[in-house]
């Protein structure tokens, strides 16, 4: 039965271009298109929008929000093996998709779209944390993109999410709470994908605060951050001397008791703490 773009089923089109998963770049595909399609809604109104795609693989969540109405979608695909099927999908939406064959760490997406850009990806869980961090991190604020629709492992959802006293808080949590204000979308069991994978996942969407949520400036919150988790059991009058300076001075200035652990200070409390680092107390 084909689907309503006309395409062949996504079981289809992995066997006839011969889509075997290959564990090293993180395959795990979607297949059911009424699941990819609601992903594709979770950012909202997409019809005047850019769409950076990341890890389209064989093209369901691609043709989900194809379908949705993104206005453009430009897809970064690492797998050549892919990039048939991909074209196929492009020939049934003319003038929308443009596949980028490469690695998405190195794309540079507001060269290539205009507008507001929402980034949608199901990528393999380290490449997605490692881009999160980089999305989260630009020299300037606020960033190129409109929100990010991301899939995660559930575990690491949660460490996004999370909010101070909780066991998942920590330096995930407070980037992605600084800059932006993050929620879990919808959470799927491992049968949703082919090959299912070990654990359960997760779509975390998230939209930029237009100012981060109290000021800091970013390369000394950074650095605060990971030394204070860096020993996360440890007080911060014993964690903070990572930082290669005397942590007193600096928790006096934040107003922060010296016996305080990390795991339980606000966003504010370390946006407080990169003023003092960088103000040099
Ligand atoms: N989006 C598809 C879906 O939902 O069915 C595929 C998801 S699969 C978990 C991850 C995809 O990301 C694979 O197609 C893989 O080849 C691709 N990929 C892995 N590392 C990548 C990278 N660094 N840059 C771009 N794509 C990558």
């Amino acid at each position: 039965m084909s689907a309503i773009d006309g395409l062949p089923p996504l079981r289809e089109v992995i066997r006839s271009h011969g889509l075997t998963a290959r564990k090293a770049l993180g395959q795990n595909f979607l297949l059911d298109l009424n699941l990819t399609a609601r992903i594709a809604r979770v950012p909202g109104d997409l019809s005047d929008a850019s769409v950076l795609e990341v890890g389209p693989g064989p093209g369901g969540l691609t043709r989900g929000l194809l379908a949705e109405g993104a206005g453009r979608v430009l897809a970064v695909e690492k797998d050549a093996r892919c990039l048939p099927a991909l074209e196929e999908v492009s020939a049934a939406y003319p003038g929308r998709l443009e596949i980028f064959h490469g690695d998405a760490l190195e794309v540079d997406p507001v060269a290539r779209l205009g507008g507001a850009i929402h980034v949608v990806a199901n990528l393999p869980y380290n490449v997605g944390t490692e881009l999160l961090v980089r999305w989260l991190s630009p020299q300037s604020w606020p960033p190129y993109w409109s929100s990010l629709t991301l899939m995660f492992q559930k575990e690491v959802a949660e460490r996004i999410v999370a909010e101070p006293g909780e066991g998942p808080y920590g330096r995930l949590a407070v980037l992605a709470g600084w800059r932006s204000e993050a929620r879990i979308a919808l959470t799927l069991p491992p049968e949703a994908f082919t090959p299912p994978p070990k654990v359960r996942s997760a779509v975390v969407h998230l939209r930029p605060r237009p100012t981060p949520l109290a000021p800091a400036p970013a390369k000394a919150m950074e650095r605060v951050v990971a030394a204070a988790f860096g020993q996360r059991r440890k007080m911060l009058r014993a964690s903070l001397k990572s930082l290669g300076r005397d942590p007193m001075p600096l928790l006096e200035a934040a107003g922060i008791p010296p016996t305080e652990r990390a795991e339980r200070v606000s966003i504010e409390g370390f946006a407080a703490l990169a003023r003092a680092f960088a103000e040099g107390a």
